[in-house]
């Protein structure tokens, strides 16, 4: 069995350090929003040979200051996204989502390269192509917008998942 994991620290966007807002201002980013950031990104790098589950988590669950994380098994073809939780954010509320998008996008761009060789030299080397790959495929997604549908991120939008709940809870 070939396992790998990669943590990422800031994804390509911003990281500012905003003052974290009330929590009821924080935008919902719910389970099935983020299904669906991963099925067209996942269909866009030809992916889809592979099962990959992506999972919102609270900042305890990750190394600390990453805002992602990328565990895959090559041969089963199977990939574990995780996610920060929208109420361990430290931008703005209504930057959460994209940003959120970017890093399930910078986890499926790292596991587009996971056929390569891969050494602990490289790391730097990795995360740099990878923001940038990542960069463009947003970029080119602004100007091709119907290419990633979007589901509603509003404030008022609730899970209605009951694990999801559980496990945005403190
Ligand atoms: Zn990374």
């Amino acid at each position: 069995m070939k396992l790998f994991a990669v943590c990422c620290t800031l994804a390509g966007l911003v990281c500012a350090a905003a003052p974290p807002p009330p929590k009821d201002a924080r935008p919902v980013v719910s389970q099935a929003q983020v299904n669906v950031w991963t099925k067209s990104w996942q269909d866009v790098l030809s992916l889809n040979d592979w099962t990959i589950t992506t999972q919102i988590v609270r900042a305890s669950s990750l190394n600390p200051d990453t805002l992602g994380h990328l565990k895959w098994d090559i041969e089963k073809k199977t990939a574990l996204i995780s996610v920060l939780d929208p109420l361990d954010y430290q931008l703005p509320p209504d930057a959460i989502p994209r940003d959120m998008e970017f890093t399930v996008l910078h986890e499926l761009v790292h596991l587009r390269l996971g056929e390569l060789p891969r050494s602990p030299a490289s790391r730097d080397t990795e995360e740099r192509v990878v923001n940038q790959i990542a960069t463009a495929l947003f970029k080119l997604q602004d100007s091709h917008p119907p290419r990633v549908p979007q589901l509603p991120t509003a404030a008022t939008e609730k899970s209605k998942a009951p694990d999801e709940a559980s496990r945005s809870a403190h």
